[in-house]
């Protein structure tokens, strides 16, 4: 028997194996039929952009309705930065752009609502397009009946491992804060000296004696934070132990070849991660880090274009990609980054501050649940306002992230109570951060 002959043997003794082999196309639509529920192809008839504030950040939910009554998706367009943009995007544009499309068509929706501005990948547009294929995975999800991650390819883990943030101003105060951190079960922990760059370390700013910029505008300088940070980690690591994974986050804030000459002096520790040591407009510069440190590196919080992930993953310059999957575009090309990274041992540690909704959180969930090549997760902390407006939001056990059994993300919007939460009166932009003689620093 040639090869040909072999093979059509195999088809055909699977499909008798599946009890088919005698179907007709009637019977076989009937199975399909069934097996699917009877899904029939619904259009999409609205898309709203919904604004609330339980915990002081600007969360931007979108809200796509179809053309069955009651059926409806949830995805995240969170940019706390600039969310009135997002909701004119997707109010003014996107609805007018997806109604009457087919709600099943996911990528050919993300592929053509993507490049329906022309000009693509900025932070705004992006959030928009995230919060519509958000909302029809959640929707294919439901219509399927099953929870994201099992349309993904099923689990990967029983639970999402988290990482908690632990700060102090001074050392005492941040080992009691890594303490408590263990004692909540965390395994991992990222440690910060006060805020980003231990700016309370700095002193003397200069420029608000000479009146340049505002009085609100603050003050770093990278001196005390360089000295301060392997001292932490001597501290740290000698009180609390050698049995949990230590992170910190640069966020940017230094010169690359001060980044360089820190992580070499961080190594020692054995740091589970750094994260962000250069701008994305410092990219270049990862191959010279990398060839002078083996400590892990994460990065990718401000990326927008995968012009910015690509050569990162591909020339294995960075250990973790660290995405904010709304400012990328949603779950689509999310999905599509982490099986790029998982062919160069990448893993993932998507972004998931404050400042992203409990609908972004769960999408991040449901990725980690699934992808081989999952990382961590920054864990999450909702009060019960936030809970209240967001009804099976994911929930921290023991250091874990559980998702509710629920189909598509698993979450609701509660739109009464989220509408008692309007947004704050500080349009929220990031505040100007400056040298001793009022340069600015990024960010
Ligand atoms: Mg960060």
């Amino acid at each position: 028997m040639d090869r040909r002959h072999a093979l059509k043997g195999i088809g055909l003794g699977a499909i008798g194996a599946l009890g088919l082999g005698k179907t007709t196309p009637d019977a076989t639509a009937q199975t399909y039929e069934k097996a699917t529920r009877g899904l029939k192809p619904l259009k999409i008839t609205k898309v709203r952009a919904i604004t609330t504030s339980p915990m002081s950040a600007r969360l931007v939910i979108i809200k796509v309705e179809t053309s069955e009554p009651g059926l409806y998706g949830l995805g995240c367009g969170t940019y706390n930065q600039r969310p009135l943009t997002v909701v004119t995007a997707v109010n003014e544009y996107l609805d007018d752009f997806a109604r009457g499309r087919d709600v099943d068509d996911i990528e050919d929706m993300w592929q053509n609502a993507y490049t329906s501005s022309y000009w693509r990948n900025g932070p705004v547009l992006n959030n928009a397009l995230s919060g519509l294929d958000m909302a029809l995975w959640d929707i294919k999800g439901k219509r399927a009946n099953m929870p994201l991650y099992q349309l993904l390819g099923g689990r990967s883990r029983f639970a999402v491992d988290c990482y908690s943030h632990a700060s102090g101003r001074d050392f005492k105060e941040l080992e009691d804060s890594v303490r408590s951190k263990m004692e909540q079960g965390f395994r991992h922990i990222r440690i910060q000296l006060g805020g980003y760059g231990s700016s309370h370390l700095s002193s003397q700013p200069h420029f608000k004696e000479a009146d340049f910029g505002l009085a609100s505008d603050g003050h770093m300088d990278s001196l005390p934070y360089l000295k301060a940070t392997p001292k932490m980690f001597e501290h740290i690591r000698s009180t609390c132990g050698d049995d949990i994974e230590l992170l910190h986050d640069v966020h940017e804030r230094i010169r690359p070849i001060e980044a360089i000459n820190l992580l070499k002096e961080l190594e020692q520790y054995r740091p589970f991660f750094i994260e962000d040591p250069l701008s994305p407009e410092q990219n270049g510069y990862f191959k010279y880090l990398r060839s002078q440190t083996s400590v892990p590196i994460a990065m990718g919080e401000l990326f927008n274009n995968p012009h910015e992930w690509v050569p990162l993953i591909t020339e294995r310059l960075i250990d973790f990609i660290r995405v904010h999957i709304t400012q990328i575009g949603g779950f689509t090309p999310a999905r599509k980054l982490a099986t790029l990274a998982e062919h160069f041992d990448v893993r993932s540690a998507w972004h998931g501050p404050g400042d992203l909704s409990p609908v972004g959180h769960a999408a991040n969930a449901h990725l980690d649940m699934n992808i081989h090549n999952f990382g961590i997760q920054e864990s999450v902390h909702f009060n019960d306002a936030m809970r209240e407006v967001f009804p099976g939001a994911p929930t921290m056990k023991n250091g874990y992230m559980h998702l509710p059994e629920a189909p598509g993300l698993g979450i609701d919007i509660n739109e009464e109570a989220a509408a008692k939460h309007p947004f704050p009166e500080h349009p929220g932009y990031w505040s100007p951060l400056r040298r001793r003689d009022g340069t600015a620093v990024r960010p």
